[in-house]
């Protein structure tokens, strides 16, 4: 229900959520396609999140550094990060090893990823779907012992490169086979960008809307997808902080949709995320130092729509816009 003080804009059936959880994976899904950051600058861009408000970071994974050698010396960056009240750090594990790692390094919250496509699946992690499913069971086991939760990741929920579109029976199928399997959250994933309202509508219809939504900006359908998920009463997202994610510079992929993107989106509309974005912003800035290279997402080339200086300017802001060739 609706804050009295802070009524959603949304309206009529398709009100929206008074306010939404962002879980900025950043860190792990963003950086994991760069060449590789040092562990203080990822301290620091985990730091400059928590200042910007984010209160669930996905920090890390857990997996070989031959593999993915950005994510070397994960634990290195959660030990730099730890003791920040109100913080959860996700990890990301690949199975029991990665789990046992994750908890040693004192992670508050594991992740893991199972594809609703089966070729998907077979070809990510070499498993059928059923072995992923199997592996849920201690991964979840180590985070329980841990006392911290798990979310299984359902990678391919809104389509497959491999088997096109995918049942969103199945979908919901499978989610509820890793809940059964001692998964305590679901979030279904949109790893290649096949994502549509549609799809989104008929997979949630399927799941109800207690899961999270991790979407990739592949087809310039994110944002609205993220739109359309709240509409359904979603209240969890993945977004990554720069629009980082994928391969933003390869022909058909793309990066996560970009947090400051979904924020600037969403507060507009009455929905609170708890994010400051000119803090947001800053981390931007020297984000794209570390990566070297302009960030993908498009608020944070093109800044706010209203800055805080505007207000306050006579002649309509104009002076501090970043653009001011006139021009329809
Ligand atoms: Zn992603």
């Amino acid at each position: 229900m609706a804050d009295l003080d802070h009524e959603p804009r949304g309206g009529g059936d398709s009100a929206l959520p008074p306010r939404i959880t962002i879980r900025d994976v950043g860190p792990r899904d963003g950086l994991q396609v760069e060449a590789p950051v040092a562990v203080e600058d990822r301290i620091r861009l985990v730091r400059g999140l928590v200042r910007a408000g984010l209160r669930e970071i996905e920090v890390g994974s857990f997996v070989s550094p031959k593999a993915v050698p950005a994510m070397a010396q994960a634990a290195a960056v959660f030990a730099g990060t730890e003791g920040i009240p109100g913080l959860v750090r996700a990890a990301l594990v690949p199975n029991a090893r990665g789990a046992a790692d994750a908890v040693a390094a004192g992670a508050d919250e594991l992740t893991s990823i199972i594809s609703a496509s089966p070729t998907y699946n077979l070809r990510n992690v070499r498993m059928t779907t059923d072995e992923s499913l199997a592996q849920v069971v201690p991964i979840a086991a180590a985070a329980h012992a841990a006392g911290i939760g798990l979310d299984v990741v359902i990678s391919c929920s809104f389509g497959s490169p491999y088997e096109g579109e995918i049942d969103p029976a199945a979908v919901a199928n499978l989610a509820a086979a890793c809940r059964a399997n001692g998964a305590d959250r679901i979030t279904l994933a949109d790893t290649t960008g096949m994502a549509t309202p549609r799809g989104i509508h008929e997979v949630i219809d399927r799941t109800g809307p207690d899961v999270g939504i991790h979407l990739h900006e592949t087809r310039g359908t994110g944002l609205v997808c993220c739109y359309a998920a709240m509409q359904r009463g979603v209240t969890r997202f993945d977004t990554s902080v720069g629009g980082l994610g994928g391969s933003p510079f390869a022909a058909g992929a793309a990066g996560n949709v970009a947090t400051e993107d979904l924020v600037s989106l969403v507060e507009d509309l009455g929905v609170d995320t708890g994010v400051d974005l000119v803090a947001l912003l800053d981390v931007c800035r020297d984000l794209a130092a570390l990566v070297d290279h302009p960030l993908p997402s498009a608020v944070s080339s093109s800044g706010p729509r209203i800055t805080p200086d505007a207000a306050i300017l006579s002649d309509g802001g104009h002076a501090s816009a970043p653009l001011s060739n006139p021009t329809a």
